[in-house]
């Protein structure tokens, strides 16, 4: 008999989703506009404390909004990390702008603080920085947007996997000038695809939703007198979102614990440790990583591999956009200015674990003990 497949994560509902979903239904609402789309705006608004919110049909769509609406065009440098999901850089591209990748520091993985610095040194003048908050965990934002405000340059966050994780209190995605969530099949929440542009300034939301809608200008014909794209949200994805987003911090509980049961569960193996978590923050745990200790024989496919023996999914740490053939030609910052990459070092030691809230107490000890096997544990 095939195994049980035991998920990295993946879609979990709960029956409110379809609620939104027939309410759109009945009243003929199956539009890229509508009650939903207006509430879950609302919503996302009020749970995060952001103070405009703009619902679009992915997070990479946001993302690409938010550098039209910092004006980020041909022949502009980007500042973004290496060590991310290639949707937080394709949107740089898409503009014809040159992103310049920043290396990680190793507290939590994401953007170094003392790579930018050294960015800033050789690149004194990038239209945008973009932050990510790998797996969930907060980037150093306070170093970060120090670092942006000396500079006087815009902080778009990429908020993606970390929708629910917090920084000194505050939501991730709130701290720079916009940021961005993703409601991605695998994603804490989920809407089957979507996303979300977030700021405290409402000229900047409204300038994604008309750009998001065509750019139409407000005349009684069609007029444009700028290059828009069909980036809004449904109002059906829209209600997947509502009734997702009354679940988001149930999901956040759940991700958490499947942190702190493999944390106890490899406790004692020494050759391994579970990704950082920033100290300044909350993170959701989206995905709970492994990162096996340098010299170890063991290797992060030999994981993968008896896991998928047994019919878990597991998978690689990002691959680093330096090391991306598409992405090679541009330059790539570290801290101290040599070719020792943190973030490649991640990727070469690192795995991503079955995170999926679902699985059962069963699963987690099969889980775990396929990795401590790996160890002889
Ligand atoms: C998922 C993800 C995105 C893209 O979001 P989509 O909604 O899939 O377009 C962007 N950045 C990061 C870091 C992601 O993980």
């Amino acid at each position: 008999m095939e195994k049980k497949r035991i998920y990295l994560s993946c879609p979990t509902m709960h029956g409110e989703e379809q609620k939104f979903i027939k309410e759109a239904f009945d009243t003929n609402w199956v539009a890229p506009l509508g009650p939903n789309v207006n509430a879950f705006e609302k919503e996302m608004a009020a749970y995060t404390g952001a103070a405009h919110a703009s619902a679009l049909s992915a997070g990479t769509a946001a993302i690409h909004l938010a550098l039209r609406i910092l004006g980020v065009g041909e022949g502009d440098v980007v500042f973004a990390p290496s060590l991310t999901f290639s949707a937080t850089c394709n949107p740089i591209v898409y503009e014809k702008a040159t992103p310049v990748f920043i290396d990680s520091e190793p507290d939590t993985w994401n953007m170094s603080p003392e790579a930018l610095k050294r960015a800033f040194e050789k690149y004194p003048d990038p239209k945008a920085v973009v932050v990510v908050h790998l797996y969930g965990t907060p980037a150093k934002l306070s170093e970060i947007m120090e670092i942006c405000r000396e500079h006087n340059v815009p902080l778009v966050e990429d908020a993606a996997e970390s929708l629910s994780s917090t920084y000194k209190g505050k939501h991730t995605g709130t701290f720079g000038k916009i940021g961005i969530y993703s409601f991605n099949g695998n994603k804490i929440i989920t809407t089957s695809g979507g996303g979300m542009l977030v700021s405290d300034d409402e000229e900047i939301t409204k300038q994604a939703t008309f750009l998001a809608t065509q750019a139409r200008d407000p005349a009684r014909y069609y007029q444009h007198s700028q290059i828009g794209y069909n980036y809004r949200m449904s109002n059906i994805t829209a209600g997947i979102g509502r009734g997702q987003l009354l679940h988001l911090e149930e999901h956040k509980a759940l991700k958490k614990k499947i942190y702190q049961q493999y944390k106890e569960a490899f406790a004692d193996i020494p050759e391994l440790s579970m990704n950082p978590l920033n100290p300044e923050g909350d993170a959701n745990c989206w995905l709970s990583c492994a990162l096996i200790k340098e010299g170890c024989s063991v290797t992060p496919d030999m994981v993968m591999d008896a896991l998928a023996a047994e019919n878990i999914e597991s998978r690689p740490i990002w691959k680093p956009m330096h090391l991306q053939p598409v992405f090679e030609k541009y330059d790539f910052i570290t801290a101290d200015g040599t070719n020792n990459s943190i973030a490649a070092d991640i990727f070469n030691r690192g795995l991503c674990l079955p995170s999926d809230i679902k699985n059962t107490e069963d699963d987690m000890k099969l889980i775990i003990s396929t990795v401590r096997r790996c160890f002889n544990k």
